[in-house]
């Protein structure tokens, strides 16, 4: 970074007569208030490649700011006279200028926790490796949660070998030791004896369950309980374990840093808590205690988890109830609600709603709503100005979720509530039009959208070969009018956009290519990541675009991001982050 301060000459002194004093007091007066802006941290950024992700101008040079404002964009002679002599100049050394990426899913306190505890970060390890890490775990603390080892972040082919694991966590010299595994996609867990036993989980407990749940729990031969565990099972597990010792103050900060290294300046959180917490939200205050302590440098739109299958006045009031009480937090904002319509699509698991059954199982997955409730559901928030986020993968998900905000908006008529669908694994073509015709923006997460053992190991063999050719169909949606924002699901995967700007246009995993004419361009994933989120956050007035009047939220970043090849993309390091017209972060 570069950063010099000069005054520019002020030319107009020169044409002053001097025995014209009303006008002197007057230029004195007007210098005054310059000299006054110079100190209000007015900045000319100049000499660079600035990608604004605005129409009007989609490329730039300079660009002048004024507090935490934009003043103007263009060449640095038109933007020179934009604000007083003494601004600050920071040479950008020719290199990239974007506005700060905006993440439209983004779990950033789980995020933060992820990197203050043992993790494997979705990397596959063999049983010994596995052994390995573990007993690191205990020496080290990191993986301790009382007396319970808990792993986080285990790549979802662990639970394929399931009899590896309970080999491995049911024998010396973890047998007297809880062992938790929880997987990167938040919705599965491996456990051992010693925690199905704490938790009550036998194969008496899982007789007694209704049909809707049973699933949630895997067997072995024997129908006695084999350790796995997910979706709504998983709370059973959660009730019985001691919490995590990492304080989610200390989490949250470390979360929000880490983003600011990645250039992120905006997050919805998609899961700030849950409507059951009523008005003691823990995960909000988190936010909010952070914003007082000034550690939050982003702006953070929050939705709650609800139940559509429960009364929505109920949900409804809880929202209202806690808009109110943060209403005065700048940098937070409360839109809504999450809805998960289904689950997750690899085997063993296959909790998402697909429209062909499972080829092993012969199921169909598990929706998660009654469509009809769903539909009630959000009309019903829709009409009190709340936004519904809806987690759907498959494709039956997908076209309930969609039939329901179908239904809102006939009997709403169009709010600009732009509600939204994440993770769309599985789309069918006659679904791809009703996101632009419902307004209904598509959130993806395309580091996903490739050829990895989670799509081949895990989802090819059991999956009807139609259906999994319609995976994560992120071109098809675009060409049909969808505005497609970037997310990460961060930390179920990387957060890092450049990764997922990088598998979105070459689709290339390390099994193959997923459906190579899916692939996006780079212009469209800058977009993604930045103007189309900021419109899931309804933010799109003030964030997301270098324009003037908007908040100066960039990211510097090393490499010519128009010009580099998908290769190098990937690559591209951030120099530094601002945030409101201030470093928040910069590299060394
Ligand atoms: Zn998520």
């Amino acid at each position: 970074m570069s950063v010099q301060r000069f005054t520019i000459r002020n030319d107009r002194f020169r044409e002053v007569p001097s025995q014209s004093i009303p006008v002197l007091i007057c230029l004195l007066l007007s210098t005054a208030s310059l000299f006054a802006q110079g100190t209000r941290s007015e900045k000319i950024l100049f000499n660079g490649k600035i990608v604004t992700s605005s129409a009007r101008t989609p490329v730039a040079e300079a660009v002048s700011i004024a507090g935490d404002k934009i003043v103007a964009v263009g060449t640095l002679e038109s933007v020179r006279g934009t604000v007083g002599d003494r601004a600050e100049l920071i040479d950008l050394q020719g290199k990239c200028l974007l506005p700060g990426f905006i993440d439209s899913h983004n779990h950033a306190i789980g995020g933060g926790e992820s990197l203050l505890i043992a993790t494997l970060n979705d990397v596959l390890l063999t049983n010994k490796e596995l052994g390995k890490f573990a007993k690191e775990a205990i020496k080290t603390k990191r993986g301790l949660r009382g007396d319970v080892l808990y792993i986080g972040g285990v790549h979802s082919s662990t639970w394929v070998s399931v009899d590896s694991l309970v080999d491995l966590f049911n024998k010396e010299p973890f047998n007297s030791q809880g062992v938790v595994l929880r997987g990167s996609d938040k919705h599965t867990a491996w456990v051992n004896n010693v925690v199905l036993n704490r938790a009550g989980i036998n194969a008496q407990f899982i007789r007694t369950l209704p049909d809707t749940e049973k699933k949630y729990f895997g067997i072995n031969n024997a129908n006695e309980p084999n350790g796995l565990v997910s979706e709504g099972g998983y709370r059973k597990i959660d009730e019985a374990i001691p919490a995590s010792p990492v304080r989610p103050l200390d989490a949250a900060e470390k979360g929000a840093q880490y983003l600011s290294s990645l250039g992120i300046t905006a997050w919805l959180d998609p899961s700030a808590g849950n409507v059951r917490e009523g008005e003691q939200n823990s995960h909000l205050e988190v936010y909010n205690t952070l914003l007082h302590q000034k550690k939050l440098n982003a702006h953070v739109a929050a939705v709650v988890v609800a139940n559509a299958n429960e009364d929505p006045a109920s949900q409804v009031e809880v929202v209202k109830k806690l808009q109110q009480r943060y209403k005065a937090v700048e940098g937070m904002r409360i839109l809504g609600f999450k809805i998960f319509a289904d689950g997750v699509l690899e085997y063993p698991t296959q909790t998402a709603a697909v429209s062909i059954p499972y080829l092993n199982s012969k199921q169909n997955g598990s929706l998660m709503f009654d469509p009809q409730k769903f539909k009630e559901f959000a009309a019903f928030a829709d009409k009190e100005r709340l936004l519904v986020h809806v987690h759907a993968i498959g494709d039956r998900a997908v076209t309930e979720t969609l039939n329901g905000f179908a239904y809102m908006r006939s009997q709403n008529g169009n709010t600009d509530i732009p509600h939204s669908i994440t993770h769309l694994q599985i789309v069918v073509p006659a679904d791809f039009k009703r996101f632009s015709h419902l307004k209904i923006i598509a959130s993806m997460q395309l580091l996903w959208a490739n050829a990895d053992s989670y799509v081949v190991d895990l989802v090819k063999p059991y999956l009807d070969p139609t259906l999994y050719r319609r995976q994560y169909p992120a071109m098809s949606l675009l060409s049909a009018g969808a505005t497609i924002a970037g997310a990460s699901d961060w930390p179920v995967s990387s957060a890092n956009p450049f990764e997922a700007i990088h598998m979105a246009e070459t689709r290339r995993g390390q099994k193959g290519v997923l459906e190579v004419k899916e692939v996006m361009t780079r212009v469209e994933m800058l977009k993604a990541y930045t103007i189309n989120a900021a419109k899931v956050m309804m933010m799109e007035k003030s964030i997301g675009s270098i324009e003037s009047g908007k908040q100066a939220d960039f990211v510097l970043v090393d490499k010519d991001v128009l010009k580099v090849s998908s290769e190098e993309v990937k690559k591209t390091n951030v120099v530094w982050t601002m945030f409101g017209g201030k470093i928040i972060y910069s590299r060394q």
